[in-house]
């Protein structure tokens, strides 16, 4: 075959291969144009998944009648002056609209701010018809009909309505959090409608676009971020520990007010969390990055969701700083949104409660609370009193509570001394210790509120962070084995211990080979105490095994620290003694992180007396 020139419309399908994937890039791309054109208010509606119809809707500043027909030409844009490294727009590349014709049928009605009427131009395949005049307000209307129709191939891809409406969605939020001051409406057969009315663009302004998208109880699990480094400025919020996800879909991220898709940003999210989530769960966040338009490119891939930074190293740099000391600074903090559940759970009413008797079908509260069993129950006679269940099963007697329940009416003929003390203890964030109950959490009282802690979780915070410290002060203390412990392990699981032997005797831990598939363990680090050394090594050999070649040095020691912390925590079940569980609360309180254990989940919850109050109907 002769070399010849593609034809426009050929062109323009090759071109739409790449911009127009699906129906979402379809809207993104009528979306980016209405907010380029200052628009106010943005209405979508689809039908089919955005296949059968996408309409796109917005008051902004029209399209000059003389103008439709550029609109649709291939490589004609009104936002690209003649400085490419200068972009300020969301589109510039001129190709959105020409790609969608076609391979669809596409209308776009449009009228100006001082055009007397609206026009109208369509393109269906590539197929360009006539200007004529039309009726419509100020703004411009662009629908998009018969996805697909002129490429079947591309049209035999497409997952489905609701996969396709999800996506649409997906887009919509995401773009709508970096334009708070516009009004969005999703609407359509084929979905339930999502409106997001206007808010203004102040930081709480901002935040309360947020909550629209990712859910009313974001803001109160979440930590605000702001950092500046080298003229590159970072914003938004990211949620703290508990508040995790099971994927990264969550994760928003804008270069310039443009919404990316980034490795980097998605990597230093991942690193700056390394220390509180395990690797299957991902933090929410929102990250606005603002920097020089000349020191990013955005015309890495047609979609424009991929941006390169020239100093790669400042961004990555910037985002883990800057969410680490957010973390840190933000300390001892446990979920709300766990609290807030187990308060409506008790509620009478809500959703989740389990009351046993109005699972059977009883209507009043009242009859319900008869079925249960619990009409009469009366506490002086009840076997097990509570905060006295001590001796029997575990907890403290009577005399090791007296000792340092001060306010409560039993000590009254405490020594004063005693009663200073105590007083203090209830100042503290995390209050005096009162009881421990289930062998594994401790029950203290501040001054208003209700403490509950997860031993087991704080504890294993606790040896982490020490472990942290004191490698990056000096080495781990280590008490030498009677006998050193031979450990049988795949050969690679042996050379990988061997070959990190030097940073492992960093911890306490010495190992060196023992011929060919075993190490010989000689010391381990003092802090751990009696320890199940086998489990131990073939835990870190997994740790090392997974991470040997995409971490940095930093982040893998914190790796194994925190597998060694898991070794050597108070596992539940383990009874504490009142100065135990006091020393503990505060060595809560004096570290920094404290308030999530190793796996992002909370290490203790607080109760507000006043939503106690709220729940016995006191208030
Ligand atoms: P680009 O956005 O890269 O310029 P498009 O093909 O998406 O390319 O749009 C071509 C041109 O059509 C834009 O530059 C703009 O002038 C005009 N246009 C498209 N949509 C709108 C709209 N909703 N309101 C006003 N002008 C629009
Ligand atoms: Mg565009």
């Amino acid at each position: 075959m002769p070399i010849r020139q593609l034809s426009e419309t050929m062109i323009n399908q090759i071109a739409a291969g790449e911009v127009i994937e699906r129906p979402a890039s379809v809207v993104k791309e009528l979306v980016e144009n209405a907010l380029d054109a200052g628009a106010a208010r943005i209405e979508i509606v689809t039908a089919g998944g955005g296949l059968n119809l996408i309409r796109v809707t917005d008051d902004g500043s029209g399209i000059p009648e003389k103008e439709l027909p550029l609109a649709i030409a291939r490589h004609c844009t009104s936002k690209l002056a003649d400085d490419i490294h200068d972009i300020r727009s969301l589109g510039f590349r001129g190709e959105a609209l020409p790609s969608i014709g076609s391979v669809a049928r596409l209308s776009i009605r449009s009228r100006t701010a001082n055009g007397d009427s609206a026009a109208e131009i369509g393109i269906e395949g590539g197929r360009v018809s006539a200007v004529k005049p039309a009726a419509a307000n100020r703004g411009t209307t662009v629908e998009v009909r018969d996805l697909f129709f002129a490429t079947p191939a591309r049209l035999k891809f497409m997952k489905g309505e609701r996969a396709e409406s999800s996506a649409t969605s997906d887009v919509i939020k995401r773009i709508a959090i970096a334009f708070p001051t516009v009004r969005f409406t999703l609407a359509g057969s084929d979905r339930s409608t999502l409106e997001l009315p206007a808010t203004d663009d102040s930081p709480e302004g901002r935040l309360r676009r947020v909550a629209q998208v990712m859910g009313a109880d974001f803001p109160a699990n979440a930590i605000a971020i702001d950092a500046m480094r080298d003229g590159v400025h970072l914003a938004g919020h990211v949620s703290i520990p508990s508040f995790s996800r099971a994927n990264a879909l969550q994760q928003y991220a804008y270069v310039n007010g443009r919404p990316v898709r980034d490795k980097l940003i998605a990597g230093a999210i991942r690193g700056a969390f390394a220390d509180v989530l395990p690797r299957d769960r991902h933090a929410v966040t929102v990250l606005f990055l603002t920097l020089d338009p000349a020191i990013v490119d955005v015309n890495v891939h047609p979609a424009k969701a991929d941006v390169r930074f020239r100093d790669p190293g400042l961004v990555r740099g910037l985002i883990v700083g800057a969410i680490r000391e957010a973390l840190a600074n933000a300390g001892i903090r446990a979920a709300t949104s766990g609290a807030a559940g187990m308060m409506a759970a008790f509620r009478p009413g809500a959703a989740s409660y389990a009351y046993p008797g109005l699972a059977n079908g009883h209507r009043s509260y009242e009859a319900a609370y008869r079925a249960s069993g619990f009409a009469g129950f009366d506490p002086a006679r009840s076997p097990q009193r509570p905060l006295d269940a001590g001796s029997a099963n575990g907890g403290f007697g009577e005399n090791d509570q007296a000792a340092f329940a001060a306010g409560s009416p039993h000590s009254a003929d405490a020594r004063a001394g005693q009663d200073e003390a105590a007083e203090t203890l209830l100042g503290m964030a995390l209050g005096a210790a009162r009881a421990q109950v289930h062998e594994n959490y401790i029950v203290a009282q501040t001054r208003d509120s209700l403490v509950i802690v997860d031993q087991h979780a704080a504890h294993e915070r606790l040896v982490y962070e020490a472990l942290k410290n004191a490698l990056h002060s000096r080495a781990v203390p280590s008490q030498m084995l009677l006998l050193p412990e031979i450990v049988d392990l795949p050969e690679e699981d042996a050379e990988r211990l061997a070959l990190h032997s030097e940073t492992l005797a960093r911890f306490g831990l010495a190992v060196e080979r023992f011929g060919p598939g075993a190490v010989a363990v000689r010391e381990t680090p003092s802090m751990l105490g009696e320890t199940n050394v086998q489990q131990l090594v073939r835990d870190l050999a997994d740790e090392i095994a997974d991470n040997d070649t995409v971490d940095t040095l930093k982040e893998r020691l914190d790796k194994i620290a925190a597998t060694m912390a898991c070794h050597g925590s108070v596992r539940s079940g383990r009874l504490l003694k009142p100065e135990e569980m006091n020393a503990l609360l505060r060595q809560m309180e004096a570290t920094p992180g404290a308030g999530t254990c190793n796996h992002g989940r909370p290490t203790y919850i607080e109760l507000r007396l006043a939503d106690i109050e709220r729940l016995f109907g006191r208030r």
